[in-house]
């Protein structure tokens, strides 16, 4: 069996924010911290800072006063800001840049006096942040057919945003579907979603020529894993998405196989390897990784820790 390794696949520099944020949260104030929603939807990574001392929760009012408060990866809406702010929680933001920037984006069309339309998975916790952060009339759609069916205050003030996680070539098509029945509407064409979405998914793409059968290494919950697998599936390739090793069955595999191996925006690399061991196991296996994109953008961490952070060492050192 070859084995071929998308590039890139995993972590991207949001997650691995996100994650050094609640580590240095539990290090500098010890715990618990909480953290509203799953920090990013990988359960191996749940269950790792967990094991810290993080909670995980949905509910505002579980969480005492005054302590630390963590907001996920896929950004907040205005109401849990304000129902942090009233139950006096130290708030520390881990939303991602790049979903903040949506935010800002959303709330400047809002203040035009401009329908808001957010091309997204409703329901999804992004879709929800970013519906929340806006004062004015918004839309949430996926498809033409919604496309088809929406009514707007007024067809000359209309604007878009995108969820940051979502499918290159279906987005191209919503988007098309609404520059065609709204042809003054405004946005960023496809730039919301974000770089490291639009690498893996361009990394299967690219790799689908040359296997016969795709792994996704990846949450259930997790959006940007599940675009993955449609990817592998769009281009006639079985594709299954596996949060570990565990999930694979031996019937899907032939010995003289051609497997690719991705992994979503939140699995960590040590998954992909438990994967990767699991197949060893059962076949003779040859592992190569795809040249790829190699990525290097990093996000700084937010302020209130940093200063924190420098101030605690700082009493360390006296
Ligand atoms: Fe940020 Fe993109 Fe990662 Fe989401 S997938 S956390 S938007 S870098």
């Amino acid at each position: 069996m070859e084995i071929i390794l998308a590039q890139p696949r995993g972590f991207c520099a949001g997650v691995v924010r996100a994650i050094e944020i609640v580590e240095q949260a539990l290090d500098l104030y010890g715990p618990p911290v909480y953290v509203i929603h799953e920090i990013v939807h990988n359960q191996r990574v749940l269950e790792d800072l967990s094991n810290r001392g993080a909670i995980f929760t949905e509910n505002l009012d579980s969480i005492p006063p005054d302590s630390v408060a963590i907001f996920s990866a896929h950004g907040v809406s205005r109401t849990i800001i304000e129902q942090a702010e009233q139950h006096h929680l130290r708030m520390i933001d881990a939303t991602c840049p790049l979903v903040a920037k949506v935010h800002l984006q959303a709330q400047k069309y809002a203040r035009k006096g401009l329908d808001v339309v957010i091309i997204g998975h409703s329901g999804h916790p992004e879709v929800e942040g970013t519906r929340g952060s806006i004062e004015g009339t918004v839309h949430v759609l996926c498809t033409k057919a919604e496309v088809d069916a929406l009514q707007v205050n007024d067809p000359q003030h209309i604007a878009y945003v995108t969820q940051t996680t979502l499918s290159i070539d279906d987005t191209r098509e919503v988007l098309d579907a609404l520059q065609g029945r709204f042809p003054a509407i405004q946005g960023p064409k496809l730039k919301d979603i974000c770089y490291a979405t639009q690498n893996r998914q361009l990394a299967v793409r690219e790799l689908a020529g040359e296997i016969d059968l795709l792994l996704v290494v990846g949450a259930q919950n997790s959006s940007n894993s599940n675009r993955l697998r449609e990817v592998g599936e769009k281009h006639h390739i079985a594709a299954y998405l596996v949060q570990d090793a565990d999930d694979l069955y031996e019937s899907w595999f032939k010995p003289d196989m051609r497997v690719g191996i991705t992994a979503g925006a939140s699995t960590p690399e040590v998954l992909v390897h438990r994967v990767i061991n699991r197949l060893g196991k059962w076949f003779e296996c040859r592992v190569r990784e795809m040249a790829g994109i190699r990525e290097v953008t990093t996000f700084r961490l937010p302020a209130c820790l940093l200063a924190d952070s420098y101030q605690h060492s700082k009493a360390l050192r006296s």
